[in-house]
């Protein structure tokens, strides 16, 4: 086993710095990871590689970046009770205290403990290196019939995603708008539809998502953001307009679009984060019966349940990653997120790096 690792650091202004590290040993209740996968977050862009914007939750600690990883234990420490050397596994990316409420219910993510809470790749090092350590209690088990990819953005983007239409209900009897057509709108539309959905309406202002939409037949109508958004998607549901909205983007007017053409009892889901919205919430709200809903991230109870399901539908988040880097090459795959001109970018090694296939 090498003494040594590369890790990468996001010290910002648009940079990524590489570092040899020592190899970490896992402590009692931790594993250290072979990472196979680490996907970059639009997170990641917003609030750390090109400045250091984030606060609380958001504050980066100038660890190893990366909160999407996926990987092989190689080494489980004294204590653990579930999982061993060998086991492939997804990170929950944050490690909460385990015993605030909200960890209890498996929100980690709003774990109450400002001494314990740490999210990986912001606050404690997390999956972009050759190897990680994670806590036992923050891993998911990944099914042989998914890659390490597919794991990677189950770690945040999917998961959180799921989360949002859980809340909201999609089946087969809606027509859903996805405003925001990232990774997170892709997901979105790719869940929707496995759901049932047979009207995936997404809207975007970058060419290369709506033509990776459309390529990938996520979304069965695709529009250009702008001022005619609500009267075309009225158009496009018989002029009632939608009965379920996601919006991925955190943009003000594609916030209100995402309001406005859904229809009367019809649910709306903010899952974009930062930015604002303007809406008048007596004729855009209340006169119209409509529940608006905020979504953050997801449970591991929930994560677990969304690993089980892409396997019985046979879906591969993997499908929406469009550029594969290695570890050395890190500040191509960061540069490269940070254009939008791409689906999802990961960092891979070993088999992830040769398949592209999933
Ligand atoms: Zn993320
Ligand atoms: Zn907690």
């Amino acid at each position: 086993m090498q003494k040594t690792m590369q890790a990468a650091f996001l010290p910002g202004n648009s940079t990524v710095e590489m570092r040899t590290v020592p190899v970490p040993s896992p402590g009692h209740g931790e594993v250290l990871i072979r990472v196979k996968a680490s996907t970059i977050c639009g997170s990641d862009i917003r609030c750390i590689y090109h400045e250091h914007l984030g606060k609380g939750p958001e504050g980066y600690q100038g660890v190893i970046a990366g909160h999407e990883p996926c990987g092989q234990i190689v080494e489980a420490g004294p204590g653990c009770r579930r999982f061993k050397a060998g086991d492939r596994v997804i990170v929950y990316h944050i490690s909460g205290c385990g015993v605030c409420n909200d960890c209890r219910r498996g929100y980690m993510i709003s774990c109450t403990s400002e001494k314990y809470r740490r999210a990986y790749g912001w606050q404690r090092d997390g999956g972009m290196a050759d190897y990680m350590i994670a806590e036992e209690k923050d891993l998911i088990a990944l099914h042989d019939e998914l890659s390490y990819a597919d794991g990677a953005q189950v770690a945040c983007g999917f998961g959180t995603v799921y989360e949002g239409i859980e809340k909201i209900g999609i089946d087969g009897n809606h027509a859903v708008l996805i405003t925001g057509l990232g990774p997170v709108g892709l997901a979105a539309a790719a869940l929707s539809r496995k759901l049932g959905a047979q009207k995936i309406i997404g809207v975007d202002v970058v060419d290369e998502r709506l033509k990776l939409a459309r390529e990938l037949r996520l979304c069965d109508d695709t529009l250009v953001s702008g001022p005619e958004n609500v009267a075309q998607i009225m158009r496009l549901t018989g002029g009632y307009g939608v009965e379920r909205a996601i919006e991925c983007s955190a943009n003000a007017a594609a916030r209100a679009v995402a309001i406005r053409a859904t229809r009367k009892w019809g649910k709306i889901v903010f899952i974009g984060e930062g930015g604002t919205v303007d809406f008048n919430p007596s004729p855009d709200m209340i006169h119209d019966q409509k529940t608006l809903y905020g979504s953050w991230v997801t449970s591991t109870w929930l994560m677990e349940e969304l690993v089980e399901r892409l396997v019985r539908w046979n879906l591969h988040p993997a499908d929406i990653i469009t550029h594969r880097f290695p570890l050395n090459r890190a500040a191509d795959a960061y540069a490269l997120m940070a254009s939008g001109k791409c689906g999802k970018v990961a960092v891979c090694a070993d088999e992830e790096l040769q398949n592209s296939a999933h």
